[in-house]
């Protein structure tokens, strides 16, 4: 270690006890002291996001613990590899004293059990921004992406987080339940302004709003009117606006210009569907902890992942479906053929056909040391590419399946490939002794 690795590594130990592990795991994980001159510390950060934000919110707690690590004043500068550049605005927080409301959060959802991959990183660094920063950057937080990859669990990860960490006062609602409030008052109440005044308290005298699946609004004109109004009102006084939506501002063709706009203030964020890398781990952690977790193998988890694609909802329903499976059936250990019983009706029954595909795959995958991904994915090097050739050979000798199949099973290839895969193989064969040895050996190593 030289010595600046010692002093970062020094300086990371002590701030560790002194903020929470999910900002330090968000701001300095990834952090690494580059040059020390004589009045000026260079420190890489992952994304321009870090870089203003560890200026904004922890640069006067970094002075002071370098300061006394090492007995002298540094200036502090932050560098990236991507210098794209965002503007923030600064606010002053308005402190109010607001009437008790229910938050709606659930504590179920917190920063702590939310697994962190490419595709929801960024999302989940703008929200512990948010939430460690409510009001005074990034607002409002647009959160979207598809159903099932964690937009609800973010966002009540940031309202949980708030309330622990401050006094001040958090909403959650669904867009549903915004709608049903406000009609609620016109209907029941017709102009009776107390009602309507509560309604308005409810709504405005909050810190920090979240709004779920905004993309229901639309077409309920006179709530839309409404929630304009309300946003206007947070954010005049700096207060924290968190939207999600299954689709983009731009993608929200039934909200009204005005309101797609004011989205557009802020930072908006995308949450894609996990890798098969991400998709993995979101299963071990979840698995962990359990009476049975201990009798899952690594296998299990593969074929969990390869087949539940799109979102983390299937992931978790497949996992519950192996936990009841193994409460009835008492297994001695969960191995891939016990998985494939328990989940053949939740899995479907297309997949369910293709086991011997995924079969094939996972014993090549498993004799080269690489991962069914790999096997499916676009890479051409020849350690990917040439056990792709040999479990396409196996799929097409030993199963019933058709080429054009074989291929889509193989990311999407088409069937000329396949044939090319099965020829070049058939070819080696001929006067390759070893390829023959190989194969049988990967033959038997396939679970039945
Ligand atoms: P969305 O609101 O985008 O439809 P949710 O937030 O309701 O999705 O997520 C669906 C389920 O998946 C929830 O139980 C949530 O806890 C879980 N989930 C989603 N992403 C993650 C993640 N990265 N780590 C752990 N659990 C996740
Ligand atoms: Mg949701």
């Amino acid at each position: 270690m030289n010595n600046n690795e010692v002093l970062w590594n020094n300086f990371l130990e002590v701030l560790k006890t002194k903020i929470s592990s999910v900002s330090f795991d968000t701001w300095f994980k990834d952090t690494k002291l580059i040059k020390k001159e004589n009045s000026k510390l260079l420190i890489q950060v992952p994304m321009t996001f870090h870089k203003s934000f560890l200026n904004d919110t922890y640069y006067d707690l970094i002075d002071e613990i370098i300061t006394n690590i090492t007995g002298n004043s540094f200036d502090l500068e932050f560098i990236v590899e991507d210098q794209s550049t965002e503007d923030e605005d600064e606010k002053i927080d308005i402190n109010i004293i607001y009437n008790h409301i229910n938050s709606n959060l659930n504590p179920k959802y917190t920063f702590a059990n939310f697994v962190i991959g490419e595709s929801n990183r960024f999302a989940q660094t703008a929200a512990v921004a948010v939430a460690e920063q409510p009001g005074k950057i990034y607002n409002p937080l647009f959160i979207h992406g598809k159903s099932g990859l964690g937009k609800t669990h973010l966002m009540h990860a940031i309202g949980n987080y708030v309330t622990e960490n401050s006094e001040k006062k958090v909403l959650y609602v669904t867009s549903e339940e915004f709608i049903s409030d406000f009609i609620g008052i016109n209907k029941k109440q017709g102009n009776n302004y107390d009602i309507v005044d509560h309604f308005k308290k409810k709504y405005r005298n909050i810190d920090i709003l979240l709004i779920d699946d905004i993309q229901f609004l639309g077409g309920a004109e006179k709530t839309q009117h409404e929630f304009f109004h309300t946003f206007n009102t947070l954010y005049d006084s700096n207060k924290q606006i968190i939207i999600s939506s299954d689709r983009s501002p731009d993608d929200l063709k039934l909200l009204e210009d005005r309101l797609r706009t004011r989205f557009r203030w802020g930072l908006t964020v995308d949450i894609y569907p996990p890798n098969f890398e991400l998709r993995c781990k979101i299963l071990k952690d979840k698995m962990t902890g359990h009476e049975v977790a201990s009798l899952i193998k690594e296998e299990v988890i593969e074929y969990i992942a390869t087949n539940c694609e799109n979102d983390v909802r299937h992931l978790e329903g497949a996992i519950t479906r192996l936990y009841a499976y193994s409460a009835i059936m008492n297994p001695k250990e969960i191995n891939l053929d016990f998985a494939i019983e328990a989940l053949k009706d939740y899995i479907g029954k297309s997949i369910y056909i293709n086991n011997n595909i995924t079969k094939i795959q996972k014993a090549v995958a498993d004799y080269y040391k690489i991962t069914i991904e790999d096997l499916k994915s676009k890479k051409r090097t020849t350690n990917i590419s040439y056990p792709r050739h040999i479990a396409i050979y196996l799929c097409r000798m030993t199963t019933e399946e058709t080429t054009t199949k074989i291929g889509l099973e193989f990311g999407n290839r088409d069937h000329s490939t396949v044939l090319y895969s099965y020829d070049k193989i058939n070819y080696e064969l001929k006067d390759n002794n070893k390829l023959k040895i190989i194969l049988e050996e990967i033959k038997n190593n396939i679970v039945n």
